[in-house]
């Protein structure tokens, strides 16, 4: 994997990811600074929603000016905001979007969300405009996640963190984060600041079991904390976990700054079934970065089967070194 040292971003696509996630993050960051804080005392909920549906709003209208036939697959649709009760929430999404793009009516804000209500055809985009809520609440880690899926195969993926510096350190009001990756080229990070340079980055050579840094979700209903904890004990890890929101993780663990991720499947929904956009762009970081990512049982992550890795139980991603002594930590702990 000796790629640029410096993003590529001659291929249109590459060019489109790294500016949408960009213009993104920086909407969701003017969300976090002006809503959550007063709106919190309110209603909880009402800031996230926000930031969700105007960041999928804003990559749905830039999506279709640059790729207007590609499809979009996003967590978002516009139903609930278009109830009467919602209208106050839609003037204020609208709101949003209109500082990053002109023309934002409600009607056409809607209409810019629905688009990312395909389904997964042999070329599409899939996006998280919120990736990581509960972190985005408490003003902590939060991910815009942007991947192209091509033939069941994530191509290109970016995550913007407005929380993170050089793809790794938590930086709370910093610039953030831009994460870029392409299949067969590597992957690259560095501020989200205008111009700033996105540098190559690499998983670490940490091999030793005492020595691995876990990263973890923040929270523990995404996980079984109790197998967790039996997995530490059979991998013999003694070093302090990182917990973190969102698929930041994966930004860490690409940079050398975590080694290992596991995403058990919680004890409360043990049919849980991943989500496409909380893992595509994330996963192909980790690979061209080094790394290895499958699921709990080693298979290939298949983003071939509809908007979830219906085919898969849970993940786990590593430094590659890692990957094979985690599996067997986990065939015995599962
Ligand atoms: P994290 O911050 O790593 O815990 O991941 C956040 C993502 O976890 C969210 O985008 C949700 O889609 C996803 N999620 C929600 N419920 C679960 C669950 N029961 N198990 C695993 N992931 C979940
Ligand atoms: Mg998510």
């Amino acid at each position: 994997m000796e790629g640029s040292p410096i993003v590529n971003v001659s291929r249109p696509e590459v060019q489109f990811a790294v500016d949408t996630v960009r213009a993104a993050a920086h909407l969701a960051r003017q969300v976090q600074a002006e809503l959550v804080e007063p709106a919190l005392t309110k209603d909880d909920r009402s800031p996230v929603t926000v930031a969700d549906f105007a960041v999928q709003a804003l990559v749905g209208r830039l999506l279709d000016a640059a790729f207007p036939h590609d499809a979009l697959v996003g967590e978002e649709d516009s139903k609930a905001l278009r109830a009467p009760e919602a209208a106050g929430t839609l003037a204020e999404v609208s709101g949003f979007v209109g500082r990053a793009v002109a023309g934002a009516t409600a009607e056409r804000v809607c209409a810019w969300i629905d688009r990312g209500n395909a389904e997964p055809t042999d070329r599409f985009w899939t996006l998280d405009p919120i990736d990581g809520t509960k972190g985005f609440l408490r003003g902590d880690q939060y991910a815009v996640a942007l991947a192209l899926v091509i033939d069941g195969r994530v191509d290109v993926g970016v995550l913007g963190c407005p929380n993170l510096a050089d793809g790794y350190r938590p930086d709370v009001g910093g610039p953030g984060s831009l994460i870029v990756a392409v299949r067969g080229e590597g992957t690259w990070a560095g501020s989200a600041a205008d111009g700033a340079e996105l540098r190559r980055i690499r998983v670490s050579g940490v091999s030793d079991p005492a020595q691995v840094r876990l990263l973890r979700s923040f929270e523990a209903g995404h996980t079984n904390t109790g197998r967790m904890g039996e997995l530490v004990r059979k991998m013999g890890v003694e070093a302090e976990p990182v917990r973190m929101d969102s698929q930041a993780k994966y930004g860490v663990l690409a940079s050398g700054h975590g080694d290992l991720l596991v995403r058990l499947l919680s004890s409360k929904q043990p049919d849980y079934r991943e989500k496409i956009w909380d893992q595509a762009a994330g996963s192909i970081v980790v690979e061209e970065a080094g790394g290895r990512i499958t699921d709990l049982s080693g298979a290939p992550l298949d983003f071939s089967a509809g908007r979830t890795l219906a085919r898969n139980r849970g993940v786990l991603a590593s430094n590659g070194l890692l990957h094979d002594i985690a599996l067997e930590a986990l065939s015995s702990v599962l």
